[in-house]
């Protein structure tokens, strides 16, 4: 057992470090699944507010913005605060209109020092900065996780 630790040690003496170098070197690591910052098409938000009202954390408020919304009469739109997001997609899932969907944008693009730049606008959550890709949006929802397969889902709910 002292041996094999002795040996252990031995090997990670001479391995490079297992650092990465994000964003310098590497793009950070992200799944067909990472749920990121947000995206809003303004154009297709009612201003319904059951983003806001589902959010468990909070974290989207309801502001004015001014402009001719042919859907959103009263033009109000969702903004995010992303420092009080868990990132539970539920905005996603309830929003009646597809209004709003997440992205890949996440972790150290997202860092900031200044606290008041965690809450996006809706303009600023219309326009995110380029590259990203949606991952999950109203169409398409998150798939099951991995260790339960749609085949796997079904025998076990057609046990039941
Ligand atoms: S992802 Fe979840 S926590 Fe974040 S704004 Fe949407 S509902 Fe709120
Ligand atoms: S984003 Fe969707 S849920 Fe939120 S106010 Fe607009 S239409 Fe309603």
């Amino acid at each position: 057992m002292v041996l094999g630790a002795i040996i252990l040690g031995l090997k990670y003496l001479f391995t490079r470090p297992y650092t990465r170098l994000v964003p310098e070197k590497e793009r950070p690591f992200k799944t067909e699944t990472t749920r990121g910052k947000h995206v809003l098409y303004m154009d297709k938000c009612t201003g319904c507010t059951m983003c806001q009202r589902v959010c468990p954390a909070d974290a989207i408020q309801m502001v004015r913005v001014e402009g001719d919304w042919k859907r959103n009469k009263k033009k109000i739109f969702p903004r995010i605060d992303l420092h009080r997001c868990t990132f539970c997609a539920m905005c996603v899932e309830v929003c009646p209109t597809g209004a709003l969907a997440m992205t890949d944008i996440t972790g150290w693009e997202l860092t900031t020092e200044d606290k008041e730049k965690t809450i996006y606008m809706p303009y600023e959550l219309s326009e995110p900065e380029p590259p990203y890709r949606i991952t999950v949006s109203k169409n398409e929802w998150l798939p099951p996780p991995p260790f339960y397969s749609k085949k796997k889902l079904i025998e076990k709910t057609s046990n039941k």
